[in-house]
């Protein structure tokens, strides 16, 4: 607008003038011209690196979308490491604790193998002591129950006299048979126990034992008791005691009885006084003998490892019996009616034996009875009471 003004105030202008200006502008319209050819060929430029630029910008995005892919893999290749290094260290952990098991089996072993010559010699004790039972012996310790009942009543006591009536054997009977018993064996008696029940509840104690004496002259003769009457024993058992060297042998219990008095009092009396087994200690325990009342065991195998058998013989009314258990059955038979058989084949009558030989032979065998014994089950450590006089304490 302002050039057609100025144009306007011009005319009119001559020819000349206006060649002028027209070649003014034609150089104008030139220099125009070259500046947007520059700015043309800048913008083409500048058009180029912005392309460069943008192809900078997808190798950079390819780059970074590689380099994620990369990562991807790479987190799942460390994971993958990551779990096999667990399992080696897993397995590292298992082989150290085998092998601290193994050492601790080593450390082990003296006491494993202190126990298997324990075994060993367990076993071979036991099988000695079997052997010992199926051999006939050659010289004989026997007992006599003087009484079949008792009055401290043991539980399980194995004469069975919590439950047995009270009962003592036929003197004359017991005269006669220390007669024949002399006849058979002579010098080869060794050992008599007086037991019972409790031998001191006995009236006839006294003449029993002068009688056993005179019987027996060389043999070790006791009185195993529960030592409870012994200080109300009068003066003339203690003299004959003395006298016909007879043993007292009680067990030492854990009730309120003075033992201390009484082995004083035997002192004083010049009379041997021996505890039997548990020496000196109170603290008695009690083993409890099972029966199987159906009579279904091994009679061998229950013989072979019964340590009563050919042990604890027994001499009453004319019959040995190589235990006391079976001669003794019937007070539990008559207690709870039971009927456990004890027959003629539980026993050697030495009326009828021809040799001591032959009654040694007897006793060294099983007898029909041991079919009722379970002695592998013997519980040798109950604590001591006294008796309920119930069935559950024999079987
Ligand atoms: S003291 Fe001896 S005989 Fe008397 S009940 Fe006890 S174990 Fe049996
Ligand atoms: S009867 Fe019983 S206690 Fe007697 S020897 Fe046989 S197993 Fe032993």
């Amino acid at each position: 607008m302002d050039k057609i003004e100025s144009w306007k105030k011009k005319f009119p202008v001559s020819k000349e003038e206006f060649e002028k200006e027209r070649a003014e502008d034609r150089n104008i319209q030139e220099n125009y011209l070259e500046k947007l050819g520059e700015l043309s060929k800048k913008t083409d430029r500048a058009i180029s690196e912005v392309q460069q630029i943008e192809n900078h910008i997808k190798q950079i995005e390819d780059c970074q979308k590689q380099i994620d892919k990369d990562t991807v893999n790479c987190g799942d290749k460390i994971s993958g490491l990551k779990n096999e290094m667990q399992a080696i260290l897993d397995a590292e952990h298992t082989m150290a604790q085998m092998l601290s098991d193994q050492f601790e089996d080593l450390k082990r072993l003296p006491a494993i193998e202190k126990h298997c010559i324990d075994v060993i010699h367990n076993r071979a004790d036991r099988l000695e002591e079997a052997i010992c039972r199926l051999t006939p012996n050659s010289l004989l310790s026997f007992e006599i129950s003087l009484a079949e009942h008792c009055n401290l009543n043991c539980k399980g006591c194995d004469h069975f006299s919590p439950i047995a009536e009270k009962e003592f054997p036929d003197t004359d009977q017991l005269c006669h048979d220390f007669e024949r018993m002399n006849e058979l064996f002579g010098a080869r008696i060794y050992q008599i126990h007086l037991v019972g029940g409790e031998p001191l509840l006995n009236p006839d104690i006294q003449r029993i034992l002068i009688m056993t004496r005179s019987a027996f002259p060389k043999a070790v003769i006791d009185i195993t008791t529960n030592g409870t009457l012994l200080l109300k024993q009068p003066q003339e058992f203690w003299d004959i005691c003395r006298d016909y060297h007879i043993v007292i042998r009680p067990t030492k219990y854990p009730i309120a009885f003075d033992y201390d008095a009484a082995q004083k009092l035997a002192e004083i009396n010049s009379v041997t006084y021996h505890y039997f087994g548990n020496t000196g200690t109170v603290t008695k325990k009690f083993a409890k003998f099972p029966l199987d009342k159906s009579g279904e065991q091994d009679p061998k195998r229950s013989f072979i490892s019964c340590y009563r058998a050919n042990k604890c013989i027994q001499l009453i009314n004319g019959r040995l019996y190589t235990c006391t258990v079976a001669p003794n059955i019937r007070h539990f038979n008559k207690a709870f009616q039971a009927t456990l058989e004890e027959s003629e084949y539980d026993y050697i009558d030495i009326y009828k034996a021809k040799s001591a030989q032959e009654i040694f032979d007897f006793l060294a065998r099983p007898i029909p009875f041991c079919r009722y014994c379970m002695p592998r089950r013997t519980i040798w450590d109950q604590p001591w009471k006294v008796s309920d006089r119930t069935e559950e304490e024999w079987v």
